[in-house]
């Protein structure tokens, strides 16, 4: 039992959808996989203070965005908390597509955003952002939502969300929420439920590592890139980690920097026993190391 009005048919939701569209509500729309957290709250709250008239959260483990070596399985499922938590947060609709609905058996369409989603997570989960795309188009479809969130904490994941819209004309305003952190600066996320206790604290180093990435290369934005993140890399695998990616790139366009010479996204991805993290410092050159790294 849920708390909230929840449609799980798609053509229902569409229907819902172009009625608010009818009577000229705006819809804001928090897609997310569940297993909600206090980062998941905070873009129901962007779109509350935003004025949207109506605050659609989807709940769906989408499979097409995970590999076949990949956690679809085990990902986290809450469902009664997640219907608390949303309501309390503002929400006023969940969506719970099932896969069937969402994937019959004669489903063929792809949609890929080409370059944006080469690098970074590209790499080791090439079938992640083909997913992402893929879902999100059908998604927005269905909601037709005017707004949609997206935190920042998931950067690649905001810019090819950007891409896709700008390339298909699709009629939906990306908003960029600042990532919401515990307070020992570990970016909240569904996944940080795979660490033990043992390695809950250790989990930190990935942001402590970032920011001080972020004062070497203000301090010295003539260094070397590459030697500055080599410099780094110990600070992750001393505890534990095994690194993903450790990587500066351009902000825009997510290409190589091998000087720090433009607005740029310092992210990196890490496994810590059965879980992956993920984070990222926006920087610019000439920004004072003292003040807090940008959020948007
Ligand atoms: P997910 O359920 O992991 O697919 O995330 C759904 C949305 O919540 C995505 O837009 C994420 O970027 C966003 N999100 C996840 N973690 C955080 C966080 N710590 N702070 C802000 N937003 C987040």
């Amino acid at each position: 039992m849920t708390t909230l009005p929840t449609i799980s048919d798609l053509p229902t939701m569409q229907q819902q959808a172009f009625a608010w569209r009818a009577e000229g509500k705006r819809v804001g729309f928090i897609p997310t996989m569940g297993a909600l957290h206090r980062g998941h709250l905070s873009l129901i709250e962007q779109s509350v203070a935003d004025g949207n008239d109506i605050h659609v959260v989807s709940i769906y483990v989408n499979p097409t965005q995970f590999g076949p070596r990949e956690d679809l399985a085990a990902y986290p499922r809450t469902l009664e908390t997640d219907a608390a938590l949303a309501k309390d947060a503002g929400a006023n609709h969940l969506f719970l597509p099932s896969d069937a609905t969402m994937y019959p058996d004669d489903f063929q369409t792809e949609v890929l955003v080409r370059d944006i989603s080469k690098p970074l997570c590209g790499v080791s989960r090439p079938h992640h952002f083909p997913g992402v795309a893929l879902v999100l188009t059908k998604l927005f479809n269905l909601v037709l939502p005017h707004r949609a969130y997206f935190g920042v904490k998931d950067f690649q994941q905001c810019l090819v969300v950007e891409q896709l819209v700008r390339d298909l004309n699709l009629p939906v305003e990306v908003v960029r929420c600042p990532t919401v952190r515990e307070d020992d600066g570990l970016a909240l996320s569904s996944r940080n439920s795979y660490l033990t206790p043992k390695e809950r604290p250790v989990a930190s180093r990935l942001r402590e590592t970032l920011l001080e990435g972020r004062r070497g290369l203000l301090e010295h934005p003539t260094a070397n890139v590459r030697d500055t993140l080599s410099g780094l890399r110990p600070k992750l695998e001393d505890v534990g980690m095994r690194i993903d990616y450790l990587e500066l790139r351009r902000e825009d366009t997510l290409e190589t920097l091998n000087e720090f010479s433009q607005p740029a996204v310092l992210a990196g991805a890490v496994f810590l026993g059965e879980a992956r993290l993920i984070d990222n410092i926006l920087l610019t050159p000439g920004e004072d190391p003292a003040s807090p790294p940008r959020e948007v």
